[in-house]
C-alpha cells in the first residue's frame, strides 16, 4: 500500500461521530471512491464538497444543491458528515474561547479561537479581509490555534501537552474539522474575513506529517484559506522540515526554538539530543521561501533559564549565522500546576526584546492570550474543570 492508500484506508475506517460512515475529511477522488455505489456524475461530488467545505454544513439533509432523494439514500446506507463537534467552550476575560472538540472515539481535542490574534501573526503576507473593521461581532480577523495530536511524544518540559503523553494522531478530518467547527461558531467566513491558522495546538505536526498536509490541502483548496496565512511550528523534527521543504503548497514555518545553544535546550526540549540547533537549522535552510517571508523563531522565556541577555546576544548569533529572512516571536512562559518554571518579569521581557531589536533582529512578544482558562500557549492539556492553583479558579465555562 503506498501512503496515500494507506491514508484513505485509514479515513475509510474511522467512524464519524455517531458511528456512520463520516465523509468530512474526504476530498473529490476520496468522495467519488467512497460513494462508488451511487455512481455520481463529477458535478454532485463537486457540489457535495462545496457543501462540506465551503457551506460547512453539519448534516447531509442540508446539501441543498442535492435532490432529497439522494440526500435520504445517501444517509440510509449509513453515512453522514461527521463535522467534529465542539462539546465545551471555555471564554477568557480577553475573548480568547477555548474549545474541547470531540475526536471519533469520544477523545476531546483542544483548539483555540482568538479574535485580533496575539501579535505574533502580524506579517502574514495578507491583506485585511473587506470585513476589517470590528463590527457587531467585536473582532476583525481572528487566529484559530489547531492540534494536530492528542497528547504529545516530544515532551518539552515547559508545556502542559507533553504530560498527557502521545494517546494518538489525529486525522484529516479531525484536523480540518476543528477550523471547520469554530468557524461556525464564529459565523467567519475565509474570503471575507481575515483567517489565521497556527497548527501550534497539542502535539507535534510533523509527527504527524501526512494527516498534517492533507488538512492544510483541504483547508486550502476546498475551505479557501489562503496557506500564506497558515502558520506551522515544529520543535525540530529534521526529517519533517526536509518533506516540507518538497511541498508545492505549506505554511509558513515556525521553530520551537525556546533555547539559545543546545546545552539549555537539552535540558527543556530532550529532542534537542536527537536532532540540534545546527542541524535543525541547516533543515529550514532548504525550505524555499516565498517573496517577503520570514521563518519564525519561537522563544518562550522561562525566568532565569534562558531570559538573560546573555542568551539574548546568544540568540542574535544564532539568528545571523542562520542567514535566511527571520524574525522572533517571544512568549513569556505561562505558568501550569506542577511545571516547575517562573514566568519572567515584564521588565526581562522587554530588555530582552530591545536587545535583539538593537542588534539588528526584529523580534515581537506575544501577548499570552486566555491565560485564564488555561488556552494559553504551552497550556492545552484537557483541562476541563477547576482543578488546582488561582488560575484554574477563574476558568469560565459556557
Ligand atoms: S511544546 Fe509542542 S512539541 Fe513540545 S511537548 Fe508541547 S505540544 Fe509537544
Amino acid at each position: 500500500m503506498t501512503t496515500g492508500e494507506k491514508l484513505l484506508a485509514s479515513i475509510l475506517d474511522a467512524p464519524g461521530a455517531s458511528g456512520g460512515r463520516r465523509l468530512f475529511g474526504l476530498l473529490n477522488q476520496e468522495l467519488t471512491v467512497v460513494l462508488g455505489e451511487f455512481s455520481l456524475p463529477p458535478y454532485r461530488i463537486r457540489q457535495l464538497e462545496s457543501a462540506l467545505y465551503r457551506q460547512r454544513v453539519t448534516g447531509l439533509e442540508a446539501v441543498s444543491a442535492w435532490p432529497k432523494d439522494l440526500r435520504e439514500k445517501v444517509a440510509a446506507a449509513g453515512f453522514e458528515v461527521g463535522q467534529p463537534r465542539i462539546v465545551e467552550t471555555f471564554r477568557s476575560v480577553d475573548g480568547t474561547e477555548r474549545y474541547l472538540i470531540a475526536g471519533d472515539d469520544g477523545q476531546t481535542v483542544e483548539t483555540v479561537w482568538m479574535p485580533e490574534g496575539d501579535g505574533g501573526d502580524d506579517d502574514d503576507l495578507s491583506e485585511p479581509g473587506p470585513s476589517g473593521y470590528p463590527g457587531q461581532r467585536g473582532w476583525s480577523r481572528g487566529t484559530i490555534c489547531v492540534s494536530s495530536q492528542i497528547g504529545c511524544a516530544v515532551n518539552c518540559q515547559f508545556c502542559l501537552t507533553a504530560r498527557l503523553g502521545i494517546i494518538r494522531n489525529l486525522s484529516v478530518g479531525e484536523i480540518a474539522g476543528q477550523v471547520a467547527a469554530v468557524l461556525n461558531r464564529q459565523q467567519a467566513e475565509p474570503g471575507r474575513d481575515r483567517i489565521n491558522l497556527v497548527f501550534m495546538g497539542m502535539g507535534e505536526p510533523f509527527l504527524n506529517y501526512d494527516a498534517f498536509m492533507g488538512a492544510v490541502r483541504l483547508l486550502a483548496g476546498a475551505m479557501g484559506i489562503p496557506e500564506s496565512r497558515m502558520t506551522v511550528s515544529t520543535s525540530g523534527i529534521v526529517p519533517g522540515i526536509l518533506r516540507f521543504a518538497e511541498e508545492p503548497v505549506r505554511p509558513r514555518l515556525a521553530i520551537s526554538l525556546n533555547a539559545s545553544n543546545d546545552a539549555v535546550r537539552e535540558t527543556i526540549m530532550p529532542i534537542t539530543r536527537k536532532w540540534n540547533i545546527a542541524e535543525v537549522i541547516d533543515a529550514v535552510r532548504k525550505v524555499p521561501l516565498r517573496a517577503r517571508e520570514r521563518v519564525t523563531f519561537e522563544y518562550v522565556l522561562l525566568g532565569g533559564v534562558n531570559d538573560r541577555i546573555g542568551h539574548a546576544d546568544e540568540v542574535v548569533r544564532l539568528v545571523r549565522r542562520a542567514n535566511f529572512p527571520a524574525k522572533v516571536n517571544l512568549i513569556a512562559w505561562n505558568p501550569g500546576p506542577d511545571v516547575p518554571f517562573t514566568t519572567p518579569g515584564e521588565e526581562d521581557v522587554a530588555r530582552f526584546q530591545q536587545r535583539l531589536r538593537q542588534q539588528g533582529i526584529p523580534a515581537f512578544v506575544r501577548r499570552p492570550r486566555g491565560r485564564d482558562i488555561y488556552a494559553a500557549c504551552g497550556q492545552l492539556r484537557k483541562t476541563v474543570a477547576p482543578a488546582a492553583g488561582p488560575d484554574l479558579a477563574a476558568i469560565r465555562k459556557i
